[in-house]
């Protein structure tokens, strides 16, 4: 099966594709998370799109289209959860091209709703271990008491450079202005799922189980 997350930023996308890559032994395809290795590793294409991503605004579709074709070579049993990717009427286009030639289908897609108010308070307040990406919240999930991570033991925690309050504004502007119409796009194709993005993560993730089927 393969399906796409859709929803704004903090929406909690990575934390469901986790779980699904658990239950299912499908494999996440995050382009955000693509973006900041590449960025890590330092590659001429990361060093041109740091600035970017730290203002919050969308790389060239170009970029991240090239990424996915990439992962989709490699193929998946379980199939692909596509998360933070497609974020353009382009890169959805290229999406259902790209399924097409490798003879592959889009099951569905999941949107996570989210209010405004929550995805500020759930962003600013989050970090992730530096050394598995577990990802925490000063509010809801904090990090353990004895400092160190719950998954892997690590001690070292970090924030990304773009959840702060002014790029989190272009972030959540970005996604209204160019994310947001893929609802209507993948409601008309008949793929389209909502869930209640607000719940507890286990409540989620129930929800997207009985949605997926
Ligand atoms: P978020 O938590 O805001 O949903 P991601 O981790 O998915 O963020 O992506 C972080 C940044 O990487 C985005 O703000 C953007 O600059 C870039 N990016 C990720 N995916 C895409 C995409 N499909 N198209 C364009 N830019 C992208």
């Amino acid at each position: 099966m393969n399906i796409i997350l859709l929803g704004p930023p903090g929406a909690g996308k990575g934390t469901q594709a986790r779980i699904l890559e658990d239950k299912r032994g499908m494999v996440q395809l995050s382009t955000g998370d693509m973006l900041r290795e590449a960025r890590t590793s330092g590659t001429e294409m990361g060093q041109k799109v740091a600035a970017i991503m730290d203002a919050g605004e969308l790389v060239t579709d170009e970029i991240v289209i090239g990424l996915i074709e990439e992962k989709l070579q490699a193929g998946s049993d379980g199939g692909f959860i596509f998360d933070g990717f497609p974020r353009t009427l382009a890169q959805a286009d290229a999406l259902g091209a790209l399924l097409d030639s490798h003879r592959a289908n889009l099951d569905a897609v999941v949107e996570m709703r989210v209010d405004d108010d929550a995805l500020v308070a759930r962003i600013t307040a989050r970090s992730t271990c530096g050394n598995c990406g577990e990802v925490y919240n000063d509010i809801t999930k904090p990090i353990p008491d004895d400092g160190k991570c719950s998954n892997c033991g690590a001690t070292q925690f970090k924030r990304r450079a773009d959840d702060n309050e002014e790029s989190l504004k272009t972030r959540l502007m970005e996604y209204y202005k160019k994310t947001s119409p893929l609802i209507g796009y993948y409601y008309h194709a008949g793929d389209l799922k909502p869930v209640n993005g607000l719940g507890e993560i286990d409540e989620v993730a129930g929800e997207i189980d009985a949605a997926l089927g």
